[in-house]
């Protein structure tokens, strides 16, 4: 397979200033077509930093890439360090470039000054693909030094993520890539460990050009990525198929998703098939279950409304939790959040509804240690309540309650459908 390096530029990456972002968008997009990223660096704007990493990654790798240092002020240096490294004799203008720094420079009323038109100055030696977003270019040069090819991208993140597709264009015309499928399904509602025991010997018998990667998220629980590398493609995707097929059946409704998917969304899919509407009611969630809802496009279609009921005197005038059930049971008990959920039914009139009541942190009560949540779903039939318990911090605990609220009621809707 061939292999590539990431070289991120600047500073204020390495002094934590900047999250590297860039990196992460470039991998994706890499490996998605088959090529191996097999080292992410961040170097910071230091000639001799730069041209030693850079000499010894070419050596090694088919492409690498960089991202920044190419702006017009002082400290960025990376093009000359380009033009040195590749034996490059003078800087030209690009004119393409240069017409895209005129035309950015005055839609934004600015003047253009000569350190505006040097941003569209290259070495000799470089091919240029013109940056559509910015005034700094996008830079190739191919075998360096006799080893790959290097890709410089500029650092502003939106111009290096909108530089990807051009790019890959370029590796893809220029690279002998061997073909990589990629099939994800969703599974929520077991720990990882357990996964792989429960899906070991399917695990064992995949063929060895098939790979699996486990991806854990505490919002969308763990994505299984099954990968195909080389082969002929169409009898690939097939025999991928079958596997995916057999691996579908072992975990039975743990599996939400045939596709990257996330709980929100694949609820929506069920609730708008069926012509069904949803509620919530919120203790320690604070409203995340309804922001999830609402964050899928159409979701007014199925979603009614949500009551963020945090103080006891919510959850008793709004949604008629009797004070009595609060004071026998607690706050954070079966009897609460099935009432909760029974409540916020009946006051939005939807065919279901979720309430979450728990601790999220820090700290626990006499009763329920912290990272407990009480989920209850009322449903046309009845009310059900169950209780997780996590361990995280208290807005990781916040995801994975409002997650697994989710995906408990998830489960009871396919029950009833
Ligand atoms: P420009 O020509 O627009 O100046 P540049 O190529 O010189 O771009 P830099 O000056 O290094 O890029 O960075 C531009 C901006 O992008 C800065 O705000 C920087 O913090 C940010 N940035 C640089 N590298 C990254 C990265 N790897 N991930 C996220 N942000 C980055
Ligand atoms: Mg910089």
């Amino acid at each position: 397979m061939k292999k590539a390096c990431i070289v991120t530029i600047g500073d204020e990456i390495l002094i934590g200033q900047v999250l590297d972002t860039n990196s992460r968008h470039l991998a994706i997009a890499l490996e998605e077509i088959g090529l191996h990223v097999c080292r992410m660096l961040s170097i910071g704007d230091r000639a001799d930093e730069i041209e030693s990493t850079l000499t010894r990654e070419l050596a090694q790798n088919d492409v690498v890439i960089t991202t920044g240092g190419l702006g017009p002020t002082k400290d960025d240096i990376t093009k000359g360090v380009l033009a040195r490294l590749t034996g490059s004799k003078s800087l030209v203008r690009h004119p393409g470039q240069l017409e895209k720094v005129h035309s950015i420079l005055q839609s934004r009323g600015l003047d253009v000054l000569p350190i505006n038109l040097a941003q569209a100055d290259v070495p000799d030696t470089a091919e240029v693909l013109v940056n559509q977003l910015g005034t700094a270019p996008i830079m190739i040069f191919r075998n360096v030094k006799g080893g790959g090819t290097l890709y410089s991208l500029p650092g502003v993140p939106h111009e290096a993520v909108g530089a990807i597709p051009s790019v890959l264009e370029d590796i893809r015309q220029h690279q002998q890539l061997s073909s990589i499928l990629h099939r994800n399904i969703m599974v929520y509602g077991i720990a990882e460990s357990a996964l792989s025991e429960r899906i070991a010997s399917w695990e064992d018998a995949l063929p060895e050009e098939m790979h699996l990667a486990y991806l854990p998220n505490p919002l969308t629980g763990i994505r299984l990525r099954l990968s195909c590398y080389g082969g002929d493609p169409e009898e690939e995707r097939k025999k991928m198929e079958a596997r995916m097929e057999q691996l579908k059946s072992i975990l039975g409704p743990l599996v939400y998703a045939d596709e990257d998917s996330n709980l929100e969304t694949q609820l929506g899919k069920l609730l708008k098939q069926h012509s069904l509407t949803v509620s919530c009611a919120e203790s320690c969630t604070g409203g995340e279950i309804a922001h999830l809802f609402t964050s899928v496009p159409g979701s007014s279609a199925y979603f009614l409304g949500s009551v963020t009921s945090y103080a006891i005197c919510v959850k008793e005038k709004v949604l008629g939790v009797p004070s009595q059930t609060i004071e026998k049971f607690g706050v954070v008990s079966s009897e609460v959040a099935a009432a909760m959920a029974e409540g916020v039914r009946k006051l939005t009139g939807s065919d279901y509804s979720v309430a979450t009541t728990g601790l999220a942190g820090p700290g626990g009560d006499e009763f329920n240690p912290e990272g407990t949540v009480w989920v209850g779903v009322a449903t046309p039939r009845h009310t059900v309540t169950v209780k997780y318990n996590y361990k995280n911090d208290r807005l990781r605990n916040i995801e994975r309650f409002a997650a697994s609220a989710l995906n408990f009621l998830r489960l009871q809707i396919l029950e009833e459908i």
